[in-house]
């Protein structure tokens, strides 16, 4: 049998999502309670899973990529990175790279909104780095988290960009394996992408960016339409994140093409301004939480999912709102399940010890943003270490991984149950409700701090899914948040924007 050419690949995967206006500090910690690990061995660990890193670990031997594994690192989003803590990560990148020389290229499977302190285009110095030490010549090719606000420098320092064509995000693996097969093909000289970055003046929140619903279901429908053009390797549709106070938010279009700039340019302005044309659809018009409870508490099926826009925990927002846990207690909703970050109620809950009777007051501590702490009288029902394993077709990074919880307890309060857990939790897993001994199915009401991640694992179970309009720091009305760094006039957070601020931007091939 012939024996496959191998080529030296340096690979890292370093992932954050940054809300600008959150007091929870990125810090070395907060990226060790979730997912840090150094060296081949632990992050062999994420093979097997759904996950971006999985696709590259499985594809890789059989495409002759020979992988020299520097770091994987992805925290729950929240404030930008500390400066300290960008810069050992970048560290970390120059010595693996170096180690691993001489590379034949790089694959890297990052966010794309992600700030420290020092970077507010951190995927872009990223980037930028690891360009600086391999040089022009060595294709970098990386995958994007779809809520990435793609900047110019970012398209400038790589040779593809391949964002994920899913959210909630179940396309992660089969990216990391498509953007490690074209990296490949780039090695073999079969590939020569030519990539073209659009910027339509749009920066929709998150509530509006479901790909399997209009608006964005129709956007993504010409990009994959024109995907299918000869000539043309991949066309991207990166939400943005809406919550990054950088120059650089909003939507993005990549189109690659195979080395026709004219073609890339054409697509990636066709798909943008088709996005600009359904502008009107993203903007939210949830019910608030007193009608939204009542309308929950009538139906007569359950379970009822209550989505809690404005403590979206996924987009780095402090996960102990409490708009919807005291409607739901004021209007004594019967069968009705809050998950609610709060250490304090749950050291309360440990001190005084599984079947006592505890009284305390529950979220609302982290900010001034997620209401005032509700006080509540309660029997503990369980306490757990918090560690599960998510299941089912879901978000990335979740079939087969561990994740923690922290120490969690469950607290009875009438007919409201509040699943206390010492970290912030992503409520996106049926998981996480069955290993604190709570059966969602049967439940009547399932408040979830999210957007559209929970989906996958919830949508299965649901009778009903609500989305309600409630306080916080993930608000559908962006022009509550005080930007300072968006230049451009952007819809809907500038209902006067115009497509005359789009930016089009072919990559310059750049190197420093
Ligand atoms: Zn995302």
């Amino acid at each position: 049998m012939k024996k496959i050419k191998t080529y030296n690949i340096g690979f890292a995967c370093f992932l954050h999502e940054a809300h600008s206006f959150s007091n929870i500090p990125t810090t070395l910690d907060r990226f060790r309670e979730h997912h840090f690990a150094l060296g081949a061995g632990e992050m062999r660990k994420t093979a097997g899973t759904s996950t971006e890193m999985a696709g590259v670990w499985d594809i890789a031997p059989r495409l002759g990529l020979q992988l020299h594994p520097i770091f994987h690192a992805f925290p729950v989003p929240g404030a930008p990175l500390t400066a300290k803590t960008f810069n050992f990560f970048c560290d970390k990148l120059v010595k693996g790279l170096r180690a691993a020389a001489p590379l034949d290229g790089i694959l890297l499977n990052l966010h794309g909104a992600m700030i420290a302190e020092n970077a507010l285009d951190a995927e872009g110095e990223f980037l930028r780095i690891a360009r600086k030490i391999v040089g022009p010549k060595i294709p970098i090719v990386a995958t994007l988290d779809c809520h990435a606000n793609v900047s110019e420098l970012m398209v400038d320092m790589a040779d593809a960009l391949i964002p994920y064509d899913t959210n909630p995000h179940v396309d992660c693996y089969a990216r990391g394996v498509q953007a490690a097969r074209l990296l490949r093909a780039i090695l073999d000289g079969k590939a020569k992408p030519c990539m073209v970055l659009a910027k339509p003046p749009l920066i929709p929140v998150p509530q509006k960016q479901n790909t399997g619903q209009s608006p964005m279901k129709d956007v993504h429908a010409l990009a994959f339409k024109l995907e299918k053009l000869p000539g043309v390797i991949n066309v991207g549709v990166a939400l943005g994140y809406a919550y990054s106070d950088v120059p650089e938010a909003g939507m993005s279009i990549i189109a690659i093409t195979q080395n026709d700039p004219k073609l890339a340019r054409t697509i990636a302005e066709k798909v943008a301004r088709k996005a600009w044309t359904v502008r009107r659809g993203f903007i939210p018009d949830f019910p608030k939480p007193a009608e939204a409870v009542a309308m929950a508490i009538r139906e007569s099926k359950g379970p009822v999912i209550l989505v809690e826009t404005g403590d979206n925990v996924g987009a780095g927002s402090a996960a102990d709102a409490t708009a919807l846990l005291a409607e739901l207690l004021r209007q004594k909703a019967r069968d009705a399940v809050v998950m609610m970050r709060d250490v304090e109620a749950v050291n309360a809950c440990f001190k005084a010890g599984i079947g006592a009777t505890v009284r305390t007051t529950v979220g609302g501590k982290t900010d001034a943003f997620h209401g005032k702490p509700v006080k509540v009288t309660g029997r503990v029902r369980l306490l757990s270490d918090g560690r599960y394993v998510n299941r089912g077709p879901m978000h990335c990074m979740e079939e087969g991984v561990e994740w923690q919880m922290g120490r969690c307890a469950v607290l009875e309060c009438g007919g409201v149950t509040i699943p206390l857990t010492e970290f912030r939790v992503y409520p996106r897993n049926v998981m996480q409700l069955k290993s604190l001994g709570i059966q969602p199915e049967y439940c009547k009401i399932i408040v979830i701090k999210a957007a559209h991640s929970f989906r996958p694992s919830y949508e299965p179970i649901a009778a009903k899914i609500i989305e309600v309009d409630t306080p916080g720091l993930t608000p559908t009305d962006l022009s509550s948040l005080p930007f300072r760094n968006i230049k451009r006039r952007l819809f809907p957070l500038h209902p006067d924007a115009t497509l005359k601020s789009m930016i089009i931007s072919e990559r310059s091939g750049g190197c420093d």
